[in-house]
């Protein structure tokens, strides 16, 4: 079990996506801090679901829906959770995602692909497909920042962005994930900057790979074994495993808790087990 961080106390955050399997073991993780948890999610059962767990144990959480694409509906998210615990000190933009329409089948493309339409190649992919990883990912962090960063201003407050290890190195099969996954640490790094000076910290999380509903196609067979891609991730990964949410949990509280990390701002770590570090020779 983690430390507690007597600083993170009575404090509100407020987790885009935190139905989802990462994103709700750090709003356990908070709740279990003492934190206030407001638990944003487009499937309202999903944010219950992990509200009453939070309940069970004793915590505060409370669930909202809310859809992070759309203004009017984060804006009344907002106003419930003003409402319900007052302002916002830490904001996590978890909700994020891929597109069947933004895959292509194979890593490396040849020349007879051309001829299997069965085959998914760059020139398949829909401007659909690209729009809605773009829209989820990117424009489903900014909404919830302009929205819920007004009333932070002047409050230490700090907005921890998830970004994963297709943003470096763009990753084989997603090239919109992988574009827009870039994208979130660009705009980590603009925010950062650009507001320093009152009082927000904003960084981000890039997650190596864990298994989660969202990769869940491109992780494992419908047999429930391993697919070629995973054992290639395995084989790139030093730690030599997948990782489990809780592998973000002590990176997270380091980020969120003004004491411990009260002068980083405009970074992305990679809990990763040295995927990112490894050239793979
Ligand atoms: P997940 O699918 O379990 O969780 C995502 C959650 O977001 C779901 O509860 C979903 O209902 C919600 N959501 C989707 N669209 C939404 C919308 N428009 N408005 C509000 N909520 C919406 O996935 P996860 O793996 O836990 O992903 C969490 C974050 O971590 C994502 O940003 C993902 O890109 C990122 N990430 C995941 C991995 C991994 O290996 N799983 C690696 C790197 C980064």
């Amino acid at each position: 079990m983690l430390p507690i961080h007597p600083n993170l106390k009575g404090k509100v955050a407020v987790v885009t996506g935190g139905g989802g399997v990462l994103c709700s073991c750090m709003a356990k993780e908070l709740a279990r801090q003492g934190m206030k948890v407001a638990i944003l999610n487009r499937t309202l059962e999903k944010a219950e679901k992990v509200k009453e767990e939070i309940i069970n144990q004793g915590g505060d959480a409370i669930a909202v829906p809310c859809n992070v694409l759309d203004v009017d509906s984060v804006k009344k998210a907002e106003e419930i959770v003003f409402r319900e615990y007052g302002p916002c000190d830490v904001l996590i933009n978890g909700a994020g995602g891929n597109h069947p329409q933004g895959i292509t089948t194979k890593e490396i493309l040849e020349q007879e692909d051309l001829d299997h339409p069965e085959i998914a190649t760059f020139f398949d992919l829909t401007t659909e497909g690209f729009k809605y990883v773009f829209d989820l990912n990117i424009v489903g962090t900014v909404i919830p920042t302009q929205i819920f960063l007004k009333r932070m201003i002047g409050k230490k407050g700090t907005i921890i962005n998830i970004s994963s290890m297709s943003a470096p190195r763009p990753m084989t099969k997603v090239p919109a994930y992988s574009a827009a996954k870039a994208g979130i640490e660009n705009f980590t790094k603009w925010l950062a900057v650009h507001v320093a000076s009152v009082g927000i910290r904003v960084n981000a999380i890039a997650p190596g790979f864990f298994l989660t509903k969202q990769n869940e196609n491109l992780l494992k067979n419908p047999d429930g074994s391993y697919t070629e891609r995973t054992k290639k991730i395995l084989s790139h990964t030093p730690m030599k495993r997948l990782g489990n949410p809780e592998d973000l949990l002590g990176t997270l509280l380091w980020l969120v808790d003004e004491q411990t990390s009260g002068f980083v701002t405009g970074i992305v770590v990679p809990v990763d087990g040295g995927f990112l570090a490894y050239a793979g020779v």
